[in-house]
């Protein structure tokens, strides 16, 4: 969801990266504990949001300790579990108390983050010990969130009245409803909207804030995070239910192979999903009509342009294609189409497939449909032009 200059969709191929980077080291090897320990460990953790997490021990025994080490999973979907790890550093003594920081400027978590961790420890006489698994949740814990739930999903906010809330929470239903009748498509498992007031707030849950405002779907996590003040509840109710249908397409579309939507379904869904088309971006859209300055859909299953001009005729463009088709062939279709994107097919062969027409041969139908012939000048063609020129 793109408030202004800047552009979604790459943010969150940002995000899924530094997610992905999280673990360095990762280790499948499960620790064994010995049968008769006399090592006593107690643990905690302390959450510095956003910058670090501190994962605190400390050991007793006979003998000296001389190791212990952090096991942690991080909680998302589609991934196998991994089990990362973290060492201590510590002198070797018969109580030790020590620490390991997950440094949040190496490898960052969205808000709202599980992770299960426990600790194992071992003494100079061989003896190991293992803690129980323990969950925490990485909270922006600056401040203090209310909560509502309606399944599949947990509104959370701090400011504004619970009618506030309640108003998101129909527009997430009515949002989650209109994807369902019109795609076929349906969540699975439970999202968590955190409502920050603003968009400073909201950026200032990242350690890097990005040049985007509005909105963001962590995918896997489960997590969107949007910041709306009371006085723009319209434009709220809007935002939630964009990313709650990002939310459900990155479901669906998940695969093996990493391959996801073209960029002009996904916005173009997620826009359908809003309920209407932002007046905002049926302007831009009309205007590109008439000054034969629409964008070709090959270019728009790229990443959009950052240039706000062309990033807001690219919504509502998308949205346009997607209505199309959705309007000409039906929800059977387009659950078809998705279905089959998430065999990890390509954008063109996915078409063909379902319709029996490739982008071009959707670029042409769908100029058809708005009035326009397939002969008029594409925006890549007036640039090849100017270029030429
Ligand atoms: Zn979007």
């Amino acid at each position: 969801m793109r408030r202004s200059k800047s552009q979604v969709t790459r943010i969150l191929v940002c995000i899924l990266l530094t997610v992905l980077a999280i673990v360095p080291f990762a280790v499948t090897t499960r620790f064994s504990a010995s049968a008769a320990s006399d090592i006593t460990l107690n643990s905690s953790v302390q959450i510095s949001f956003p910058t670090s997490m501190t994962f605190k021990v400390s050991a007793q025994s006979d003998v000296n300790i001389v190791q212990l080490r952090l096991h942690y999973i991080v909680d998302r979907q589609n991934y196998a579990n991994v089990t990362s790890e973290g060492w201590a550093q510590f002198d070797p003594a018969t109580s030790v108390n020590a620490q390991w920081l997950w440094d949040m400027r190496k490898s960052s978590l969205p808000p709202g983050s599980q992770v299960e961790y426990w600790w194992t420890a071992e003494d100079a006489a061989g003896k190991s010990a293992e803690t129980n698994h323990s969950t925490v949740s990485f909270d922006d814990n600056r401040y203090n969130w209310q909560s509502i739930t309606t399944e599949p999903v947990t509104l959370l906010w701090y400011n504004g009245a619970s009618s506030f809330a309640d108003t998101l929470m129909t527009a997430a239903q009515q949002g989650l409803q209109r994807i369902e009748n019109d795609t076929g498509s349906t969540p699975q498992g439970h999202a968590r909207i955190y409502i920050y007031a603003s968009t400073q707030d909201l950026q200032g849950a990242q350690l890097f804030p990005q040049q985007w405002e509005g909105g963001v779907t962590f995918q896997g996590f489960n997590i969107i995070a949007i910041g709306v003040s009371p006085s723009e509840l319209a434009w709220g109710q809007r935002a939630v239910r964009h990313e709650l249908t990002h939310w459900i397409m990155g479901q669906i579309t998940f695969n093996d192979y990493g391959a996801g939507l073209p960029t002009w379904l996904e916005e173009g869904l997620a826009t359908y999903g809003e309920g209407s088309l932002s007046p905002d971006y049926q302007a831009a859209l009309n205007s590109a009509i008439k000054n034969h300055q629409l964008i070709s859909i090959r270019s728009l299953s790229s990443p959009f342009s950052a240039i706000p001009e062309q990033a807001y005729i690219s919504y509502g463009e998308s949205n346009s294609i997607v209505t199309f088709l959705i309007q000409t062939y039906g929800k059977v279709k387009m659950v078809q189409l998705l279905n089959v994107f998430h065999q990890g097919s390509g954008y063109d062969e996915a078409l063909k497939q379902v319709y029996g027409f490739d982008q071009d041969g959707l670029d042409a139908l769908w100029r058809q449909s708005i009035g326009i012939s397939t002969a008029s000048t594409t925006q890549r063609e007036l640039e090849l032009a100017a270029t030429a020129g």
